[in-house]
């Protein structure tokens, strides 16, 4: 198996606001899993947030030794190799293993979701992410929601009735929250979350800090909307403590290691009672089907990455009725773009 990597920029159609700090890029590793005439595509996805960059992901995946692996085929050892090399390197971890599906579902000329036996019925909708800005973007943003039928909005700052309000001008879809830790009072919170039920909001994520646990077992107690972990809960070793703490959970492939760590989260997630939301960071195509092909074991989705850049080095992901459409073609289903 030979595996080629190479640095990458995404460029976002509009800057991207968290926590203050504002930025148009997100840069990203893409990488190539080469078996005879066969590539697995894989990426790993590096916001400044986290504490993976494209220096740390290439010399995680420059190190590894992949050659000693004979069969193609053996992919719980590779996988087990890959997991326990270093700690942490969960976003370049989770670039190999999405390549590694890839390849195989292309070896066994089957798409990944067949193999993993999810349903496409079951595909719930995906949001599109409405980043925090000025009433005038919002209303532009939410306007190129386009197909979408489902926008999740970004609070958690000082104007956060204003945003709603701003796309409530526009939009009557309904809507899912991310406050990003941004709300410090339980109290404040809760009336906030009262009155975002009645705009049509369907959760909350991540509402308030990490830290703050006791405060979050007293909100998700009282709120009448499911309150779902993004911040609080990353890998499988997490999902224990967010019982009882919030309602459900976040997967994102970038925080827990790829798809075969997920599927772990989203059996244990469903053993403990939560509910599950597949997410994203910016992501390219790759990413967004390998997160898609386990989307329908989950309750929701947010798998809106590539729509949010300009740059998608693959075709976008297909869309419809505002659910992303689970492709035929073997493997994780990524189409080069045309004429390439
Ligand atoms: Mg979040």
């Amino acid at each position: 198996m030979k595996l080629t990597f190479t640095r990458y920029s995404l460029k976002l159609k509009h800057s991207f606001t968290i926590a203050g700090n504002s930025r148009t890029t997100t840069p990203l590793v893409l990488l190539q899993l080469q078996h005879t005439d066969f590539i697995g595509y894989g990426e790993a996805s590096l916001p400044p947030y986290l504490a993976e960059t494209q220096d740390t992901v290439c010399g995680f995946l420059g190190a590894l030794k992949l050659d000693m692996f004979t069969d193609q085929f053996d992919f719980d050892s590779i996988l087990e190799y890959v997991m326990n090399f270093l700690p942490g390197n969960m976003a370049a971890k989770a670039a190999i293993d999405m390549a590694l599906h890839d390849l195989l579902g292309k070896l066994l000329n089957k798409p990944c979701f067949e193999i993993f036996k999810a349903n496409p019925d079951k595909m719930p909708e995906t949001s599109f992410t409405i980043g925090i800005d000025s009433p005038e973007v919002i209303r532009l943003k939410v306007s190129e929601a386009g197909q979408f039928k489902l926008l999740k909005i970004k609070l958690g700052g000082i104007n956060d009735r204003e945003i709603v309000n701003a796309v409530r001008q526009v939009s009557f879809k309904p809507l899912c929250v991310d406050a990003n830790q941004g709300w410090t009072d339980k109290y404040q919170a809760l009336d906030m979350i009262y009155w975002l039920r009645d705009e049509g909001v369907r959760f909350i994520e991540q509402p308030m800090p990490k830290a703050s646990t006791k405060d979050m077992i007293w909100l998700t107690e009282q709120s009448p909307l499911p309150t779902i972990a993004d911040e609080s809960c990353q890998k499988l070793s997490d999902l224990e403590a967010v019982q009882g703490v919030f309602k459900g959970i976040n997967i994102k492939l970038m925080k827990c290691g790829g798809i075969n760590e997920a599927r772990k989260m989203i059996a244990l997630a469903r053993n403990l009672d939560l509910k599950i939301l597949m997410g994203c960071m910016n992501e390219t195509s790759n990413a967004i089907l390998a997160a898609a092909t386990l989307a329908p074991f989950c309750n929701y989705a947010d798998l809106d990455g590539p729509f949010l850049v300009t740059n998608n080095p693959f075709q976008d992901p297909e869309l419809k009725g505002g659910k992303i459409k689970l492709s035929s073609q073997a493997g994780l289903g990524m189409k080069l773009p045309a004429g390439s």
